[in-house]
């Protein structure tokens, strides 16, 4: 097992936030870990899981022991009439992911394509764009507890996946609101909630035969309208789907970002007309359960906030979802530049629309 001491960790968070781990470890395979916490040194010490540093924001140096996943591998698990058993290491970079399935001719992924990330993350807050998430292809996942070395095997209905959110973002006995998946081979763990208590080391995805296309999200809609293709295959809409992110998302090699940095907030539908009332223009979408859900960007950019800048953060000119990274090597972005600039949003929409943002990246 090496210990490297001081990594720098500005190259390994997408933010491009420069920070050091005081001591990281990679782990390549589960005997790695098994090392890790056999080790007296280190198995009481707090930890920090690390994939590919998409969708978190350093505020400082990371004291925990970095445990920095880099597990590898991907195949055909088992096939049927009905669906092929596909599985990844947790290390596995997502898009490379997605488009090796496509390669083999396995479908499904393709609304996908193109989040950053590793594998292992993707189950962490139920990835998810242009109308599919990770949750409708999921078969199951392997991880092991931190505290007893065990490894488990978790299926949808342990990982209680929701919008942007899942069993592994959620921990400590304020809450609650997980309580319901603690079953299983959950029990003896933590009823409440996984966050930092698993390292998920694989995951395996099911994929239907009966492949159909999905192109019931408004931007792909426009395309399947403008290209007169009304019945793409997988591979034209992984092309379409990397087209459009292109366009509207900032490339964090060129502009240091986390994606989203707000969750789409839902809210009734009394809230609803009383918004559309006063703002016509909102953008909204009806849920199945009656609720809506308002479009955080839209929300953002009528208080005035796109193209702004605070310290060393600001507000993507072209999405005012997306916050990012104006620091250079002489003047850089601090995390806590980031999150004031994140909570000055806050305040601002529930000023105008009583309705408070929550944050989708995780503050380390
Ligand atoms: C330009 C851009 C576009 C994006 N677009 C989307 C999008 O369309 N949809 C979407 O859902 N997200 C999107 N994201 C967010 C991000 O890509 C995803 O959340 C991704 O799954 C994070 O993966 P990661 O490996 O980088 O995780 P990290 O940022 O390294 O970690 C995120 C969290 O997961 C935990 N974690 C990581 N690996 C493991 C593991 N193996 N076991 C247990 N816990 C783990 C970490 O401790 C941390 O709490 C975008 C981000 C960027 C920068």
């Amino acid at each position: 097992m090496i210990v490297e001491i001081n990594q720098p960790l500005g190259a390994l968070n997408t933010f491009g936030i420069s920070a050091k781990a005081h001591r990281m470890v990679r782990i390549r395979a589960e005997s790695d870990l098994q090392a890790v916490l056999a080790d007296p040194q280190w198995h009481e010490a707090a930890k920090f899981i690390l994939g590919g540093g998409s969708n978190i924001i350093l505020t400082g140096d990371v004291k925990a022991l970095v445990l920095k996943v880099e597990i590898m591998g991907r195949r055909l698990v088992s096939e049927d009439d009905q669906a092929w058993v596909l599985e990844a290491g947790a290390g596995e970079n997502w898009h490379e992911w997605v488009t090796w399935t496509l390669t083999n001719g396995w479908p499904g992924l393709e609304n996908m394509a193109m989040i950053p990330g590793t594998v292992g993350a993707a189950p962490v807050q139920n990835i998810g764009a242009y109308g599919v998430e990770l949750q409708d292809r999921f078969e199951s996942l392997d991880a092991v507890d931190l505290q007893t070395g065990k490894t488990l095997t978790l299926k949808a209905e342990h990982c209680g996946f929701g919008y942007r959110d899942s069993v592994f973002k959620h921990g400590g006995a304020a809450d609650a609101s997980h309580a319901d998946v603690a079953e299983g081979p959950l029990r003896a763990l933590s009823p409440m909630g996984l966050a930092g208590r698993v390292l998920i080391t694989r995951v395996r995805f099911r994929l239907p035969k009966a492949w159909r296309a999905d192109i019931s999200y408004l931007d792909l809609a426009r395309k399947a309208e403008a290209t007169g293709i009304d019945c793409p295959d997988a591979t034209t809409i992984f092309d379409w789907v990397c087209e459009i992110r292109s366009a509207k998302l900032p490339d964090p090699k060129v502009l240091g970002n986390a994606g989203s940095f707000f969750k789409n907030p839902t809210v009734t539908a009394e809230q609803c007309a009383d918004i559309i009332a006063r703002d016509p223009g909102v953008v909204h979408y009806v849920l199945a359960d009656g609720r809506y859900k308002l479009a955080a960007g839209w929300l953002i950019d009528a208080c005035g906030w796109r193209g702004k800048t605070m310290g060393h953060a600001g507000v993507y000119d072209k999405q005012a979802l997306v916050l990012v990274n104006r620091g250079d090597a002489q003047h850089p972005c601090t995390g806590g530049e980031v999150v004031t600039l994140a909570k000055a949003i806050q305040t601002s929409v529930y000023e105008r629309f009583g309705i408070r943002l929550e944050m989708e990246p995780v503050l380390v």
